[in-house]
């Protein structure tokens, strides 16, 4: 338990305003019971109807999950149907599914699988998760009672490598040869869809955002999809979802940070590790500052411009001190000094060294004193290893835990952090021509994240449009011009 009291903890809500079921082993998952005990009091509550969707869900969950008799029925049907022209899919099967292929980095998959969460809960389906090599080293089962991860044996499971956008199966491509042939729809062709959400998707991939897709995906039991765009916001598009999620979400912006709260939780070793560096480094300080620095440009680090606009960004925004080089200070500051505790994660050690030299050989202009820390610098991204991937989501996490946080443009890691932990953080915009930005960095106006690659077209039109300009919570966002959020 943190020994700083100074922040307000709900030590009493260990269902967090009720987004946990009851009913799970508490040893098998300290995290889910914990957090608590590590964040702020969350201002923003779940409505009472996405509470009752999540026990539906979960119903649903235990009912149709992984070797129950309706999964094992329609595994049958995807045996029975695996060349595209067999079989038509009987749409009065009471189990629909969602698999998530595990794809890109672990910031991505935590968003994707959200967004893929998400569009089960609108669509009754259940969502299972491939295993990849790191979800169940990392996250704790979500759903009481049954598994969300796609079990081993699954049939479809040794062509995930090689479905992509020219797949007879993908979605897009059925469309393309539709138009070709005038006689095919997705529901005669097959009982699995492959959904190809990944960010160079074309125009044919992107209709499956359009509802008028979705009356005849509805009948399809499988769809696999492989993606790495947060696609939540391409949801509220959709005229056909936009009562229910008014319903589930009155606050638009709250969408990753509650579903991001009910979904992952992390296993025992992570959890340990994070509360481990909690303690050591975090837990007695006055205020926690994250600064999330992800650099996108190739050469040798830190960059003299990325180190520049950190230090003005923090400086501009009254984030941390600015120190006295010259002469020594006399006076003692009026009012009390405070501990603060910077927290820095990044590949590369540069920039936490630099700033940790900055305030050993250099008083604090007001007498506050600076700790910093950084956990880790891993180099290369290295997905899908361990250790790795433990490290990052432990980042990712006491990242979330802090009280203010910076974070790098066009990130997902840094994402994740923001809408776990409820904060609108000051990002540092992309640097273009290896300049420091003026200004170097904004405060977001959501804690959402940006979806990079939305659709931009008007599906009853049928002509391009202007997706951030539709409807007022929908917007394009600070970091990525043309990229969506909620807000
Ligand atoms: P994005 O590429 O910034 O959108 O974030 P992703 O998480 O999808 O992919 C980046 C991956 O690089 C992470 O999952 C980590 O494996 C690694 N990585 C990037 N920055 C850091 C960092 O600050 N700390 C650690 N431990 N790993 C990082």
């Amino acid at each position: 338990v943190p020994n700083d009291t100074k922040r307000e903890y709900d030590s009493k809500d260990k269902l967090q305003d009720g987004l946990i079921a009851p009913g799970f082993d508490e040893a098998s998952c300290l995290s889910r019971y914990q957090s608590n005990l590590y964040r702020k009091v969350s201002p923003q509550k779940p409505s009472s109807h996405l509470l009752s969707r999540l026990r539906s869900y979960e119903d649903l969950h235990k009912k149709c999950g992984p070797h129950t008799k309706p999964y094992n029925k329609t595994l049958e049907q995807l045996k029975s149907s695996s060349n595209p022209s067999s079989t038509s899919a009987d749409s009065s099967e009471e189990c629909k599914y969602v698999v998530w292929i595990s794809y890109s980095g672990l910031g991505n998959k935590i968003l994707t699988i959200s967004s893929a969460f998400l569009y089960a809960l609108l669509s009754n389906r259940i969502l299972l998760v491939d295993p990849g090599t790191d979800m169940a080293d990392l996250f704790c089962e979500p759903f009481p009672e049954n598994s969300w991860l796609l079990p081993n044996d699954f049939p479809l499971k040794d062509q995930f490598v090689t479905l992509d956008q020219k797949s007879p199966h993908c979605h897009g491509n059925i469309l393309k040869k539709k138009n070709n042939t005038k006689n095919t729809s997705p529901e005669s062709v097959t009982s699995f869809l492959y959904l190809h959400l990944v960010h160079n998707n074309d125009d044919q991939d992107k209709l499956f955002f359009c509802d008028e897709e979705q009356i005849p995906i509805e009948k399809v039991p499988w769809l696999v999809m492989r993606t790495n765009i947060y696609f939540v916001p391409s949801l509220f598009l959709m005229p056909s979802f936009e009562q229910e999620l008014e319903k589930l979400f009155p606050e638009k912006e709250t969408v990753f940070h509650l579903l991001g709260k009910y979904l992952f939780h992390p296993s025992n070793h992570v959890w340990r590790m994070i509360t481990r560096y909690y303690q050591a480094y975090l837990a007695n300080a006055d205020e926690r500052i994250g600064i999330q620095v992800r650099t996108f440009e190739p050469g040798p680090s830190p960059f003299p411009h990325v180190m520049n606009q950190i230090y003005a960004c923090v400086f501009k925004e009254k984030l941390l001190p600015l120190v006295e080089r010259k002469k020594p200070i006399v006076t003692a500051s009026s009012g009390i000094p405070k501990l603060k505790s910077v927290l820095i994660t990044s590949l590369t050690s540069g920039y936490s060294e630099d700033v940790r030299n900055m305030y050993w050989e250099h008083p604090t202009v007001n007498g506050d004193t600076i700790g910093v820390f950084q956990p880790s610098h891993e180099e290369h991204q290295q997905t899908d290893k361990n250790l790795h991937d433990r490290k990052a989501w432990v980042e990712m996490y006491l990242l979330s835990l802090c009280d203010m946080l910076v974070t790098s443009a066009q990130s997902t890691f840094g994402y994740v952090a923001q809408g776990l932990g409820g904060l609108k953080p000051w990002i540092l915009y992309k640097p273009e021509n290896r300049t420091t930005p003026d200004p170097p960095c904004g405060r977001v106006r959501s804690m959402e994240p940006c979806s990079h690659a939305p659709p931009f077209y008007d599906c009853k039109a049928k002509k391009k449009v202007d997706t951030g300009a539709i409807l007022p919570h929908v917007r394009h966002c600070e970091d990525v011009a043309w990229g969506l959020q909620l807000v």
